[in-house]
């Protein structure tokens, strides 16, 4: 058990309460290295509805239901592309740009004004306005803080999410902010995690995961040597 009593809500203590009834942090772990988007934040308005609204400043309607189908599979694609790469999921500030440029394209389906809507898109998603905490994520967070363990936040998001980390709670209560674009891989690749144990000084064994997605955040620390969380995205 971790020293001290953590503030808790009723919200939290029903998520804690459901991973196998053990305390967060889980004994032996020193530090927690936080997924971000869909774990502690997500977009507002979603994803579907933000592009829609673009598009429109843009003289084009396209419903958001088609958007957000075609944005699922815009994105899966683009994972393809990464996953096919040689070496696999390594990445750059300008490979990131070129992922969100061609997912624009895609939803769009190749639109000549998809160029602006890229523009004004990149822009948006790029400010603290456009992201809302999620409630069991600063719980779980707040939780890690209080037990005075080693905090970070790990994301497959590029670096615009180092100003909004710095603004936004409960992303700005972390010190350490890896986004991959900084660190030159994304998540699933083995060298993402080795890169944060380089940074952090620290052992596989003693790190824990916290992310929403099964295989990017829970499977892939995992196959690390971490220790993982999965919490449902709501
Ligand atoms: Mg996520």
């Amino acid at each position: 058990m971790q020293s001290g009593t953590p503030m808790t809500t009723a919200g939290d203590t029903a998520l804690v309460e459901t991973q196998s009834g053990a305390a967060f942090p889980p004994a032996g772990v020193s530090v927690v290295v936080f997924d971000v988007v869909g774990t502690l934040v997500e977009p507002s308005p979603s994803v579907a509805v933000a592009y829609q609204r673009a598009a429109l400043r843009h003289g084009l309607n396209v419903d958001a239901a088609v958007i957000e189908q075609r944005f699922k599979a815009a994105w899966r694609r683009q994972e393809m592309v990464d996953a096919a790469a040689v070496p696999a999921f390594a990445t750059s500030r300008g490979r990131e740009a070129e992922r969100w440029r061609a997912i624009v394209d895609d939803v769009f389906g190749g639109e000549p004004v998809s160029a602006t809507i890229f523009a004004d898109l990149w822009d948006h998603f790029g400010l603290v306005e456009a992201w809302r905490p999620l409630a069991h994520g600063r719980d779980l967070v707040r939780l890690a803080v209080d037990a005075g363990v080693t905090v970070a936040l790990a994301s497959n998001f590029d670096e615009r999410l180092l100003a909004i980390a710095e603004q936004l709670e409960p992303l700005s209560w972390v010190p350490h902010v890896f986004a991959s674009s900084e660190i030159g891989w994304r998540k699933p690749a083995p060298e993402f995690f080795r890169w944060i144990e380089r940074r952090l000084g620290c052992e596989p064994t003693e790190v824990l995961l916290v992310g929403d997605d099964p295989e990017l955040d829970v499977a892939a620390a995992r196959r690390a040597g971490w220790r993982s969380l999965g919490v449902a995205d709501r």
